[in-house]
């Protein structure tokens, strides 16, 4: 009786140890890829490819038809870095890739926090930002609130694309008249004079041009979000304004690479 009872505790402990540490054992390797982002999708992708590669992606839930990558999702906050490290745990997460949009520094703090907690190794996957072009006349600031401050010198009909939950910081600014676009409705507080266009990327070169013509835009506001330029482009071709918003800074103890493809090369050295 004692022998079977020793036998089935040491099953039900190696039963615990192989959900733990199964996928490890087994030769699997679990990325987690915090998302909603291009380079996101296109990493869950390639991911995905890989032999003895599992990925999950995590997305924050805040778009109603989110674009799905491929592979395992998850959708909404983890609350906070300790809910973060203690997901990472339970599902023996071997690399954690934060993928998420250069202007989300939260999750990219708590990313950085829970990383150094449970020791799982971090990456934080981040396109380059806009660079200067001749012909651009571009105005850097370091947040919305001084866009907003700005605006008033520079012009008044304004072409807003910097997202929904940044809206309110202009919502004051009553001497402008904002076009706004956002994948999904903002909500108030808004400016007083407000055109919302609800709109998904990508867009392109002549699709800005005609929006710039129509409403008769005189400023851009757009954080430097990096990727697709179509909207730069089109406001250097009408010698308008850009007002750019700078990137808050990354966690100094995570490594950062600017490409899909580096990031398969530091997962493939992991
Ligand atoms: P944030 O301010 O950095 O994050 C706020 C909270 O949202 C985080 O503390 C976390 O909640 C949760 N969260 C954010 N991203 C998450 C993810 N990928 N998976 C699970 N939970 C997440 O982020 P945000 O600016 O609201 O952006 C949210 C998401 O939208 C990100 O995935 C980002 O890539 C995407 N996005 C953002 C922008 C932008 O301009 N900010 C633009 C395009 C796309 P808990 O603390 O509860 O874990």
């Amino acid at each position: 009786m004692g022998r079977v009872l020793r036998i089935l505790r040491w099953r039900v402990r190696r039963q615990r140890r192989v959900r733990r540490w199964g996928l490890r054992a087994e030769g699997l390797f679990r990325v987690l890829i915090l998302g909603g982002t291009t380079e996101g999708r296109a990493l869950a992708a390639a991911c995905a490819a890989m032999p003895g590669v599992e990925v999950i992606s995590s997305l924050a839930g805040r778009t109603s038809k989110p674009l799905l990558p491929t592979g395992r999702v998850r959708v909404g906050g983890f609350g906070g870095a300790e809910g973060l490290a203690a997901y990472l745990r339970e599902e023996a997460i071997a690399a954690l890739v934060d993928a998420t949009h250069p202007f989300a520094a939260t999750i990219t703090a708590h990313a950085a926090d829970a990383s150094s907690r449970v020791g799982v190794p971090l990456l934080v996957l981040r396109r380059p930002g806009w660079a200067e072009q001749p012909g651009d006349d571009w105005h850097r600031v370091p947040t919305l609130e001084s866009a907003a401050a700005l605006l008033p010198e520079l012009g008044e009909r304004i072409f807003l694309t910097t997202g929904r939950q940044s809206i309110t910081a202009f919502a004051q600014v009553d001497s402008c008249w904002f076009l706004s676009r956002s994948v999904e409705q903002p909500t108030p507080p808004m400016p007083k004079h407000l055109k919302i266009l609800l709109d998904r990327g990508p867009f392109t070169l002549d699709g800005e041009h005609a929006l710039l013509t129509e409403h008769r835009i005189e400023v851009l506001v757009t954080k430097d979000s990096g990727g697709p330029t179509a909207k730069l482009d089109a406001a250097r071709a009408h010698g308008i304004p850009v007002v750019l918003v700078d990137r808050p800074p990354l966690p100094p103890e995570a490594p950062t690479v600017p490409t899909i493809e580096a990031t398969l090369t530091w997962l493939g050295r992991l």
